[in-house]
């Protein structure tokens, strides 16, 4: 299978988002690792966004809310190689009316081999990591290859 890279580079590029039940856990984490995080570039949902920049006084760019749109707004950027990390502490105990988003967002994250965090012991070792501060080679995985197509599809692909 064919291999392609993607550079990460030392400032990464990092997208926060927590359920509304995991929002504290996530406000705590931030605060503890801020200096770390105001290395970087910073992404979130709506409401994580707007949370974590009055709290903490990070500059954030900030999406639309999850259940609005959000996460598949962070989904694309995963896809056109914008964000390098997602920290995504989602709820699981209750369902969320975007449960369909949050399966894709965490589908697309694993297409395009970013690390993501779903809970805090996983964010403290990626942020801890000597990775984080330098240029990274992300490999990417040509599943281009593996798409099954019928034959009259693959036929006008290659005519
Ligand atoms: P929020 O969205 O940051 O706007 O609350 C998070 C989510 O529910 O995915």
């Amino acid at each position: 299978m064919s291999q392609e890279v993607k550079i990460m580079e030392e400032r990464k590029k990092i997208a926060l988002i927590a359920h509304d039940n995991r929002k504290e856990d996530l406000l705590e984490w931030a605060r503890f690792n801020k200096g770390s995080l105001s290395r970087h570039e910073l992404y979130a949902t709506g409401t994580t966004g707007k949370i974590l920049a009055k709290e903490l006084g990070l500059q954030i760019t900030t999406f639309k809310s999850g259940p609005l749109g959000g996460d598949q707004q962070i989904g694309a950027k995963i896809t056109e190689g914008i964000i390098d990390f997602l920290v995504f502490f989602w709820d699981p105990l209750e369902p969320q009316p975007h449960d369909p988003d949050v399966k894709a967002l965490l589908r697309i994250a694993v297409v395009w081999n970013i690390p993501v965090a779903c809970n805090r012991a996983t964010a403290d070792f990626i942020i801890s990591s000597p990775l984080m501060n330098e240029r990274y080679e992300r490999i990417l995985i040509d599943y281009g290859a593996r798409i099954r197509r019928p034959s009259f599809l693959k036929e006008l692909e290659t005519s």
